[in-house]
């Protein structure tokens, strides 16, 4: 954090020095903060906005270079002949308009490739359902009404035979059931006591 400057009067208006392009604005011009001596972030609105904007677009190019590497190296993308079928300036629009904090880049369709109109952007929550509706559908499980599949034990159970979790609620997991049965669980925690108790 840059050294504390003191605001200065011009012409009457009360007025702060950006720590970025280091021109006195008017305090309106700043963001409100909490943790900064007068309340107010150190760089301008305008500055941090450009900030943003080149971080926004470092995380696509990442994001994108992720994506190249993925359909090349990992032999699930190679064999069903999943392409990235956008460039990288195509995917740094899309990805500035799309963006959401801690989300994934998905495709819609399974099978289809990386191009716009099959991307979306999803929470990992989201993506995670979305693979378990895809590895149901892998091992040719059909849950009934009522019933949740645990893939640790391969068991179709009950739902009550699961715990709820404080995940948000989605159409695919609308009771925010936990991925594994009861007993999964207990056994998992068990486990996971005796092993610590061995360090
Ligand atoms: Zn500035
Ligand atoms: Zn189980």
């Amino acid at each position: 954090m840059p050294p504390r400057v003191d605001h200065k009067i011009e012409d009457g208006i009360e007025t702060k020095r950006c720590g970025v392009c280091e021109t006195y604005k008017e305090l309106s011009q700043y963001h409100r903060v909490n943790n900064t001596w007068d309340g107010l972030f150190y760089a301008c609105k305008e500055c941090w906005q450009v900030a943003r904007t080149s971080n926004t677009r470092k995380r696509a190019v990442e994001k994108y270079n992720g994506l190249r590497r993925r359909v090349s190296e990992d032999e699930r993308y190679i064999k069903r002949g999943v392409q990235v079928r956008v460039s990288l300036e195509e995917f740094v629009d899309w990805y500035k308009h799309n963006y959401i904090a801690g989300g994934c880049v998905d495709r819609k369709n399974n099978d289809g490739h990386y191009e716009i109109g099959n991307m979306q952007m999803i929470t990992h929550a989201e993506h995670n359902l979305k693979r378990r509706g895809d590895r149901l559908k892998s091992i040719a499980v059909v849950e009934a009404p009522g019933t949740r599949y645990c893939f640790d034990c391969g068991t179709i159970k009950r739902e009550s035979d699961f715990y709820q979790t404080s995940i948000t609620p989605t159409t695919s997991n609308p009771k925010s059931l936990k991925e594994c049965c009861k007993d999964c669980a207990k056994e998992k925690r068990r486990k996971h006591y005796s092993d610590s108790k061995l360090k």
